[in-house]
């Protein structure tokens, strides 16, 4: 079997190896918030270990960070799901591990609108799917339309993964465009894979609509969330899934039989900022939106650019060309960046949109900023003819 490795992961590795060696590298490549946890967070951390909550945890997760979760999701977003259809998972990455190994027949189809997700190509292939690619544009908002996947639709396709909000874009589905793209999925008998785990990190007021939130659509869509990003928990590991029974339970087995659930520290830890997740996720929002603001303005400044804050997520998805940029490489232009100019990013290319790079702005805001002046220094004596 070809293993494909995550290329961000492999440029995360690459950059931190570089600053373990003493270089100071400017990492925007991984796609997490540089926070420290909220003490709501570590306090119940310390609370589980001072109390001995160290054994093997329930394998499909705590009763109370079910409960938490599915409070949270109904609070927030308008659901309507009880702690038993939740169930909880070492990070939303292996929930959509775990389904796709559990949903995928041979040559099945998996429909992914590009820009995508690293994984879920990687993670289709692994399973014997077929990753069927919907390319989507800048003038669309890199969103998905309903005739776009009517066209795509035929008897092998058995999956849509939507991600709303969206890594790498920041583009955010309104509750129309949701009704219309599910109205297909079920005309097709699809299951729709929604992966909402950047949902709380929408900004400017853009109010977030959840897959989860169509009662009359309960039966073939899949949540996948996680409190890596809303909550800035991605160490902790911990995610969770809102699906109908059968596959609440294939995910409770699956996980019985690899990894005997989550690690129950980091579960307290979970069921706390969910029980306060107003008070968490607003740290972790508020901070986000300056480091955006941040990334956005330096960038603008630094190249003499109008773009525009991403709506959503953690990320700036830019094109080459708007940098000046006359490289048609994606990889090349990266590997330059982090070779000459110490700045780590991901290629588009990774993300199925050659002549894009993408950057975080997860870490903090001066480091953000001094990573464009490096950026674009580099773009201007290795691109521009200075
Ligand atoms: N989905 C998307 C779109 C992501 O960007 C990520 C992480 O980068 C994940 C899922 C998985 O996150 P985690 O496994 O940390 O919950």
């Amino acid at each position: 079997m070809k293993l494909n490795e995550s290329a961000t992961v492999a440029i995360n590795s690459l950059a931190k190896q570089k600053i373990a060696a003493g270089i100071n590298i400017f990492n925007l490549s991984a796609g997490e918030p540089e926070l420290m946890p909220h003490p709501i967070i570590v306090d119940a951390a310390l609370q589980a270990l001072k109390q001995g909550k160290t054994l093997y945890p329930p394998v499909a997760g705590i009763p109370e960070l079910k409960q938490a979760a599915s409070q949270w999701m109904n609070h927030e977003y308008q659901c309507n799901f009880t702690a038993d259809q939740c169930v909880v998972t070492p990070g939303g990455k292996f929930a959509i591990y775990l389904l796709l190994q559990y949903l995928l027949k041979p040559a099945d189809e998996v429909i992914i609108p590009a820009p995508y997700w690293v994984s879920y190509p990687s993670i289709t292939e692994l399973f014997g799917g077929k990753a069927c690619i919907v390319p989507t544009r800048a003038e669309q908002g890199w969103k998905l339309t309903p005739e776009q996947l009517i066209t795509v639709c035929h008897t092998r396709s058995r999956i849509l993964i939507l991600n709303n909000a969206c890594n790498p874009t920041g583009a955010l589905y309104s509750r129309e465009e949701l009704q219309a793209l599910l109205a297909v999925a079920k005309q097709y008998d699809l299951w729709v894979i929604s992966d909402e785990v950047y949902s709380g990190l929408c900004f400017d007021d853009k109010p977030y609509v959840s897959c989860g939130a169509f009662a009359q659509h309960r039966e073939r869509v899949i949540v996948v969330q996680s409190c890596s990003k809303s909550f800035a928990m991605t160490g902790w590991r911990v995610g969770f899934t809102f699906a109908p029974p059968t596959i609440i339970q294939a995910l409770t087995i699956l996980l019985g039989q690899s990894t005997s659930g989550t690690a129950t520290l980091s579960q307290w830890a979970a069921t706390a900022a969910l029980q306060h997740s107003t008070l968490v996720n607003s740290y972790v929002n508020g901070e986000l939106k300056k480091r955006r603001n941040a990334l956005v303005n330096a960038f603008n400044t630094a190249f003499n650019l109008q773009i525009a804050a991403p709506l959503s997520s953690l990320y700036l998805f830019v094109s080459l060309p708007t940098l000046g940029v006359n490289e048609l490489s994606s990889q090349r232009f990266c590997e330059r960046a982090l070779a000459e100019a110490n700045v780590a990013t991901v290629p588009g290319i990774a993300f199925g949109q050659e002549g894009f790079v993408r950057l975080s702005f997860g870490a903090d805001p001066e480091r953000l900023t001094q990573a464009v002046a490096a950026l674009a220094d580099f773009c201007q004596q290795a691109y521009r003819g200075h």
